[in-house]
């Protein structure tokens, strides 16, 4: 007797495969069988005829590092029939740390992570954490991120990490991958991982590469443009300690071709190297507004940052080198809606950073220090799809184009927090099948890229695909309906067209509703 048989639904294995009429039995937590028909009993069956029947999808790109431990239901994910989310990305994480550093790390963040008040459970190791993600709704893999072992090594010191302080930061690293991390991430345009020099980055990528973790990369000063300089380090990196490599939220900027994108990495990809890229289907970004502060304003952590900002003496250099990276995070007329603040009812929020100085008779530059002042640096935006209809079809027709290259994937970039998050939290994935099923895009193509594929790249072990012996982690939905509601002034929309998913064999979201149940796992790095 099974636990469930799934009956008669198009069954699209993830493989890449055409679809096949079938049925798919559950014992436990894993699928033992899937055939044309299946005639023994179960004690629930679920009539699948006239669905689509996928894997989970996997989503290698989440800011849930924190949300998912107080946010267990983890909705956003599950009506995209998203069922195994990885976290740590972007160099942005918070283990190992210490009860201190915690403290130090979520002051620095607020601006994405929000609400420092919050219950939080206690760890201090990266395994202790892994562990603690385990019990929501979704399978949760971790990057170790490179922020957090910075912060573990040396705070928020503007040096380079060498000697004593090195070894400490190889030594965690390397406990963390032994733990199960899935790779390393690094943020090389926030702090303290911006502190880094190459070198450094050598160093540890040489403790990924001995385990064949992903070593995942947001560019320094990432401003969607892709600066060239900032991939050189990463060619060179990869090139030294023959790491895989991810790139996150890369794409094209304007109106160069989008097979430039490749370019810095062909000699590497010619010489065999492993290289992987990601986008999320929209046109702008969110972040904290902290990061538009040069490096040396963010040295030392939130008090120093505090008082540089409240620095009479300091104001003139603070602005005129905002102004200079100001065009690395924002192309020319473009601005960015404040997202997220500490006050949750502040009248800032929604409204653009240009509207805020005009209404303040400030600039924009003392409009952003005023916010981060106002709210102890807990401060986020995101961006406006402000530009004009002829680049918005060239850049959208670019992500098609990527889509359907092999070697691309997509990842949400979620940021479940902020009263007004980035769309892309409750819409990429149902997104990207809508937008590239409305392409011609075949669906075997579709949910492979968005299930089996994320798995091999980031080492996930008998998920992501429907096949006998794999978790059953299951998505069954209306395909022709399956889209996303959110949008920028509705980001809270939840998708629409999933309508069961189990994970690990277990209902998370029935006929279209959550229920409560919370079965997803930690996921640990497995041996591929
Ligand atoms: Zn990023």
């Amino acid at each position: 007797m099974y636990d469930i048989i799934i009956k008669g639904g198009r069954i699209v294995d993830g493989s890449g495969e055409k679809p096949f009429i079938g049925d798919i039995a559950v014992v436990k937590n894993r699928i033992v069988k899937i055939a044309g028909e299946i005639n023994e009993s179960a004690k629930k069956v679920i009539d699948a005829r006239g669905k689509t029947v996928t894997p989970g999808l996997i989503d290698g790109h989440t800011h849930s590092e924190l949300n998912v431990m107080y946010n267990r239901q983890q909705p956003h994910a599950v009506y995209q029939g998203i069922t195994t989310i990885v976290t740590g990305q972007c160099g942005l994480g918070f283990a190992p740390t210490t009860p201190e550093g915690l403290k130090r790390s979520l002051r620095m963040n607020g601006g994405i992570f929000a609400d420092q008040g919050k219950y939080l459970p206690a760890w201090s190791s990266f395994a202790e954490y892994l562990e603690l993600l385990g019990g929501a709704a979704v399978n949760v893999a971790s990057n170790v991120s490179h922020n957090a072992i910075r912060e573990y090594a040396l705070g928020f010191a503007d040096q380079k990490l060498t000697g004593d302080r090195l070894e400490t930061a190889k030594e965690e690293l390397e406990k963390a991958m032994l733990s199960g991390a899935v790779g390393l991430s690094v943020g090389l345009s926030y702090y303290p991982g911006g502190f880094s020099d190459t070198e450094e980055i050598v160093e540890l990528c040489k403790v990924v590469k001995k385990y064949d973790g992903i070593f995942c990369v947001h560019q320094r000063l990432n401003d969607g443009q892709i600066p060239r300089t900032s991939l050189e380090e990463v060619v060179k990196i990869v090139e030294e300690t023959g790491v895989r490599l991810n790139m996150l939220h890369y794409r094209t900027g304007g109106l160069e071709d989008y097979r430039s994108v490749f370019e810095p990495f062909a000699e590497l990809e010619k010489q065999g190297a492993e290289i992987h890229y990601e986008f999320y289907p929209y046109l702008v970004g969110a972040g904290l507004l902290l990061a538009l502060l040069p490096g040396w304003a963010q040295e030392g952590g939130y008090d120093k940052i505090m008082e540089r900002l409240s620095s009479a003496s300091l104001r003139d250099k603070l602005l005129a080198d905002m102004r200079e990276r100001h065009k690395y995070f924002f192309a020319e007329g473009q601005t960015a809606r404040v997202a997220l603040t500490k006050d949750k009812y502040a009248d800032s929020i929604g409204k653009t950073l240009r509207e805020i100085s005009e209404e303040h008779q400030e600039t924009f530059q003392e409009t952003v220090i005023r916010l981060l002042l106002e709210n102890e640096l807990e401060a986020g935006f995101v961006g406006v799809e402000n530009q004009t209809e002829e680049l918005k079809e060239k850049l959208y027709d670019d992500q098609y184009r990527l889509f359907t290259d092999d070697r691309y994937t997509v990842g949400s970039d979620t940021i479940p927090e902020g009263v007004l998050c980035h769309p892309r939290t409750f819409g990429a994935f149902s997104r990207t099948v809508r937008m590239m099923r409305e392409r011609g895009v075949p669906v075997e193509y579709i949910i492979r890229k968005l299930s089996a594929l994320p798995a091999e790249i980031y080492h996930i072990r008998d998920r992501g695909m429907l096949k006998e012996g794999n978790y059953a982690d299951i998505c069954i939905m209306d395909y022709e309906r399956l889209r996303d509601q959110a949008d920028f002034e509705n980001p809270r929309r939840r998708a629409e067209g999933i309508e069961t998913v189990l994970v690990n064999g277990l209902p998370v979201l029935e006929n279209g509703e959550m229920t409560g149940i919370l079965s997803g796992e930690c996921v640990k790095r497995g041996q591929v």
